[in-house]
């Protein structure tokens, strides 16, 4: 590792494609249905936390000594293994490409380190519950604190990035990043499957224009594993998963259809119900690792599924200001 004088490349700006989508609005969307139902204060002190304590903290001053390396292996390596001093469980790089930004946005980066950290299956032995979403809010609390420090540490090595939190208005889409950074595939309820996580991870991301070595998409053979299986599909009370891929849904990453999940269906289930979560501990994938929580305590092989009577489908925020999503049996 050297470390040289000052200078920075000028890095070309990366504008989205128009088949990006539009970043989804939240706040308007919630607005529309009478405002968030979950109210648990836990989970209102870790959205305290994250607003006031870690977003001022995105940004920071870039050292002017650059550190550079032998290779882009090289720089890989040690920021994966720093990923993980910080509290990654899995961590991985990729190139952004304009398909992976929502629209409207640009970056001025190259490179994308993705990073995951599971959530403890502990917490979600009956869903929807407070436990659960607790566990959501807690880990989007402490990856932030990931992605903070990594952005930290790199902005010390002389270079500057940007801070893509995992709970929102990112300028990246998580899912197709996490994709390509070889995190794991694409599960028929429309979250990565990591062959040893299962989907029962969260995702936030540093962009960065450090040259390292990328990661790769993987074929596991979960995508013909979820053509065999539809409990997703089966225990979502919103009836929001679809039954076969279909063109409609796009493509994931190794080309096959995607199933659709008709999130106007969703949201309004997970707005109401503790953030849903129902078909992630659900999911049947591996689903034995997640029973031993990794920490040898013992936990149930399925989890107690609360189904509540779905709200009606909800398509508030305007086409042009959300994700495209095929509406399943409407
Ligand atoms: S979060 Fe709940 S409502 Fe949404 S797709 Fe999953 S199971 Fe269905
Ligand atoms: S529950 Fe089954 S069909 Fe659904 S994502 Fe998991 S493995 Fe695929």
């Amino acid at each position: 590792m050297n470390v040289l004088a000052p200078e920075f490349e000028i890095t070309e700006i990366i504008t989205s494609s128009e088949d990006s989508p539009a970043a989804f609005m939240w706040d308007e969307w919630y607005a529309g249905v009478g405002g968030r139902e979950i109210d648990i204060p836990e989970v209102n002190e870790y959205l305290r936390k994250i607003h006031t304590e870690q977003y001022p903290r995105f940004d920071g001053e870039v050292s002017p000594l650059k550190m550079t390396f032998a290779t882009p292996e090289d720089a890989s390596n040690y920021i994966k293994s720093k990923a993980k001093e910080f509290g990654a469980d899995m961590v991985g790089v990729c190139m952004i490409e304009p398909s992976d930004m929502y629209r409207g946005r640009s970056v001025t980066h190259e490179f994308a380190i993705a990073v995951g950290q599971k959530m403890l299956w502990r917490e979600f032995q009956k869903v929807p519950s407070r436990e659960s979403a607790i566990e959501c809010l807690r880990i989007y609390y402490s990856l932030g604190e990931t992605v903070i420090q990594l952005a930290e540490l790199i902005r010390s090595m002389g270079y500057e990035c940007k801070v893509e939190h995992p709970i929102g208005d990112s300028d990246v889409l998580h899912i197709p990043i996490g994709l390509k950074a070889g995190f794991g595939e694409l599960g028929r309820h429309g979250s990565i499957i990591n062959p040893t996580f299962d989907p029962l991870f969260r995702m936030g991301s540093v962009l960065t224009s450090l040259p390292m070595a990328i990661d790769h998409p993987i074929d596991a053979g979960i995508a013909k594993f979820c053509d065999n299986c539809r409990a997703c599909r089966i225990y979502c009370p919103a009836d929001a998963i679809g039954d076969e891929r279909t063109p409609e849904a796009g493509k994931d990453h190794l080309g096959n259809d995607r199933y659709k999940v008709d999130t106007g269906k969703c949201f309004p289930y997970f707005a109401k119900h503790n953030y849903c979560s129902i078909c992630l501990p659900v999911c049947v994938y591996n689903h034995k690792q997640w029973a031993r929580d990794f920490d040898g305590i013992p936990t149930k092989l399925f989890p107690e599924v609360i189904m509540h009577t779905p709200p009606a489908p909800c398509d508030l925020v305007a086409d042009e200001n959300k994700h495209f999503y095929p509406k399943v049996k409407r």
